[in-house]
């Protein structure tokens, strides 16, 4: 076990909660990236399990003197504007109980201790970035392809924070020839693409998941014309340095090689760079971490929080 604390006294254990809309995951962590306690549960109402994952941190940083900082990466969206009287908040979500939810007030006033807050995507991206898969880019994308679909990016290394924080995945594709009936399964938009991408839209169009679909399944066709129109957007409105793909659809690894070259198409031709015409293999990518990568984000959340 490393010492409690630092030279100075101060604390040197971080707080690390992924705050997700299906699960929670609670961590107490270092600076090197390692995890020395952890406990999940399911996400329920917002004061049950915030209660919860306040308990966790109290009764974990009480031996260890106190914590340097906590992080979270949370579902959103989410007010990250330090400004604004919500900052903190989860903003109006379809997840029920959970719009207008104080996440990092209730923290930073029991704990004392400077909170990182962001995007779950935000943090997937900065955990990618300091020990995955794009650590030698300065700029890049983590997109999550799942229940919906969101991004978040880096730029020299820092999340993207402006209006609110970029969503990316409620964007408009251009619709697959073998798609014209479908309606799309976005509450919002219809046919976004979380609408006719994501797990949810899978599974209206096709009654399953693509696990059990055939390779030849036009399905699979589909999936990946998407998802590479959305890499090709990426690349010319953010021209990031590497495009991490996550998330419960993208664990089918034969959909990866389908969406660069769906991307290489949508592009045609015009990005002349050797990381796009060799097959975008290097750039178009899988998360290093698996299914560490919301942990451990929140853990660097937190790190940048004290330094
Ligand atoms: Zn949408």
């Amino acid at each position: 076990m490393m010492r409690e604390v630092d030279e100075a006294g101060e604390p040197r254990f971080f707080g690390a909660v992924e705050a997700g809309g299906t699960k929670f995951v609670c961590a107490i962590g270092d600076a090197t990236g390692k995890i020395h306690a952890e406990t999940r549960f399911a996400t329920a109402d917002p004061v049950a399990t915030l209660s919860a994952m306040r308990a966790f941190l109290e009764e974990r940083s009480r031996a260890l003197g106190g914590l340097a900082a906590i992080g979270v990466g949370s579902f959103g969206p989410v007010e990250l504007d330090r400004a604004r009287p919500r900052y903190g908040f989860i903003g109006d979500t379809p997840k029920p109980g959970w719009s207008h939810t104080d996440i990092a007030g209730p923290l930073a006033r029991q704990f004392s201790c400077p909170i990182g807050f962001d995007t779950d995507v935000n943090a997937a991206a900065l955990a990618e970035h300091r020990w995955g898969a794009a650590q030698d880019a300065r700029n890049l994308v983590y997109v999550t392809v799942g229940t919906g679909i969101g991004g978040g990016a880096l730029v020299n290394g820092a999340a993207i924070h402006g209006l609110m924080h970029p969503e990316i995945g409620h964007i408009y594709p251009r619709r697959h020839p073998l798609d014209a009936g479908f309606a799309g399964a976005c509450p919002f938009h219809g046919d976004c693409l979380e609408g006719l991408a994501s797990g949810p839209a899978i599974l209206a169009r096709s009654g399953t998941s693509l696990e059990h679909l055939e390779a030849q399944h036009p399905q699979w066709e589909i999936e990946a014309d998407y998802l590479g129109q959305l890499c090709a957007q990426l690349v010319l409105t953010l021209s990031p340095d590497r495009i991490v793909m996550g998330g419960g659809v993208m664990s089918q690894t034969r959909l990866l090689p389908l969406i660069r070259e769906r991307m290489t198409h949508w592009l045609g031709g015009y990005i002349d760079r050797d990381e796009i015409r060799s097959g975008a293999d290097r750039y178009v990518v899988a998360p290093a971490l698996g299914t560490r990568v919301g942990v451990l984000g929140a853990l660097a959340l937190a790190i940048d929080a004290a330094s």
